[in-house]
């Protein structure tokens, strides 16, 4: 293990030269003209997996841009890793925000600023160095180690779901690494655990076939924007309860450790609350804002659509009145039972002088893994000798479909081990990567293959 720590160090420079050399590809994916470029980088991914000492490395063409895979297998007995990345990059427009250009790596004041250079290119270059640093000091890894590197993260991963699915024997795997996501705050290396699901729907009310006169028919016919209004406030009571019958059935309870994990949090809710212009936070009784907007459902308004909005006033009564609403959910709530449950309350709260149309948008799991799994606290002890501190634990409010896909599909939990941080840019100008992050990161993944090929414990 020693040799490979030596190893990262001593050539710190050459790493950063190839990862300025990585990041020179303009990999833009929702670019046509870019589509040469694409391969070109997926190309560059392959040539550095075969460098490092990878078997069976392949530019796998797809519908769209192509999957780069490499592997190595000589640990019988060992964990398998999938390290999961993206090779593609977000636009770089608008470009004259950037202060230096985003397809020439600059590096100011011990950060790497470039588009790619933290989302997610310098995560997956922090792997391959990582890889390379065991493979040239011991000529092996200490756990088996599939790449599965994609090109289309930013356009929705649209073929990635048929290429998981076709190549499910290639890709088994006990655990799967992926590094693509910020730490909580700076100096803050961080594992995310858990993230919520989503259910959104359509509301449409009709109350006429046609607007009309609100002078000759004012008081003979229901108003369907007032109508929508009382239906959406049956949702949630003032304790920010949702009031669905069943919603909080399945939802899994916080732990004390993890409330204590979330307590220990640098997180200054003062600040929080300015920096989002709020004159006060609201959520749900009896939790932070941390445990509110990670570890518990939500019911929100996306959008309201009824009547007259232009300039001056009309006197109409709206024909229709419609509602996009969506729900976050956390584990253990499903995102179909969620949607029965929803779809008869509205039915229930709906008055009969309008008539009901609700749409099921789209749906995703919520996710979580147990803090004591074992590659989770692997996770965390390479975490400690590679940053030299103590990891803390996080979720996310949003979703990352591709952790539900590999639960499902390969039946492997993940680990979101991420060295970004929260005002990289990483889709905005002067995207960022802090070069202390990824030199303890590419130390921390050495070590973190070391910790998995030798954990034991509970893996589901
Ligand atoms: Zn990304």
């Amino acid at each position: 293990m020693n040799n490979a720590i030596d190893y990262i160090n001593t050539n710190r420079d050459r790493f950063l030269d190839e990862l300025k050399a990585y990041l020179a590809i303009p990999s833009v994916s929702s670019a046509p003209e870019h589509r040469h470029d694409m391969q070109r980088c997926a190309e560059w991914t392959a040539a550095q997996m075969r460098d490092i000492g990878l078997h069976d490395v392949a530019v796998s063409q797809t519908a769209g841009h192509p999957v780069v895979y490499g592997e190595w297998l000589g640990a019988p007995g060992a964990p398998t890793i999938l390290v999961y990345g993206h090779y593609d990059v977000q636009p770089v427009d608008p470009i004259d925000l950037w202060t230096s250009p985003p397809f020439e790596a600059t590096v100011r004041d011990g950060d790497l600023y470039a588009r790619g250079a933290a989302d997610d290119k310098g995560q997956v270059f922090m792997h391959l160095k990582a890889v390379e640093a065991h493979m040239k000091t011991n000529g092996r890894l200490p756990a088996n180690i599939k790449m599965m590197i994609e090109g289309e993260e930013e356009v929705g991963s649209d073929h990635l779901d048929g290429f998981i699915r076709a190549e499910k024997e290639r890709l088994a795997c006990d655990v799967v690494v992926i590094s693509d996501t910020p730490m909580f705050a700076r100096g803050v290396p961080s594992i995310c655990y858990g993230l919520r699901g989503l259910a959104y729907f359509q509301i449409d009310l009709r109350g006429t076939k046609s607007d009309l006169h609100s002078g000759s028919f004012g008081g003979a016919v229901v108003n369907p924007a007032l109508a929508l209004a009382q239906v959406l406030t049956q949702m949630k009571d003032r304790s920010g309860r949702i009031r669905i019958p069943g919603f909080y059935d399945d939802v899994r309870p916080l732990t004390e450790q993890e409330r204590e994990e979330y307590k220990r949090l640098p997180f200054d809710e003062k600040q929080y609350r300015k920096e989002l212009g709020a004159p006060r936070l609201f959520g749900e009784t009896g939790y932070t804002t941390l445990e509110r907007t990670w570890a518990r459902p939500t019911f929100d308004v996306n959008g309201l659509l009824s009547g007259f909005t232009g300039e001056g006033s009309k006197t109409v009564i709206p024909a229709t009145a419609m509602a996009k609403v969506s729900m976050r959910l956390v584990p253990n709530q499903d995102p179909d039972k969620i949607a029965a449950l929803f779809e008869a309350y509205v039915r229930k709260v709906t008055p009969k002088t309008v008539e009901l149309k609700v749409t099921r948008m789209h749906g995703g799991k919520p996710w979580m893994t147990d803090l004591d799994n074992r590659f989770i606290q692997a996770t965390g002890r390479a975490i400690e000798q590679g940053f030299g501190k103590r990891a803390v634990f996080t979720r996310e409010g949003g979703s990352i479909p591709i952790v539900s896909t590999f639960q499902e599909q390969l039946n492997a939990p993940s680990v979101l081990f991420g060295i970004g941080l929260p005002d990289e840019n990483s889709h905005a100008p002067n995207e960022f990567l802090n070069l202390d992050n990824f030199y303890g990161g590419v130390l921390t993944s050495a070590f973190l293959y070391n910790e998995i090929g030798a954990s034991t414990g509970p893996a589901a």
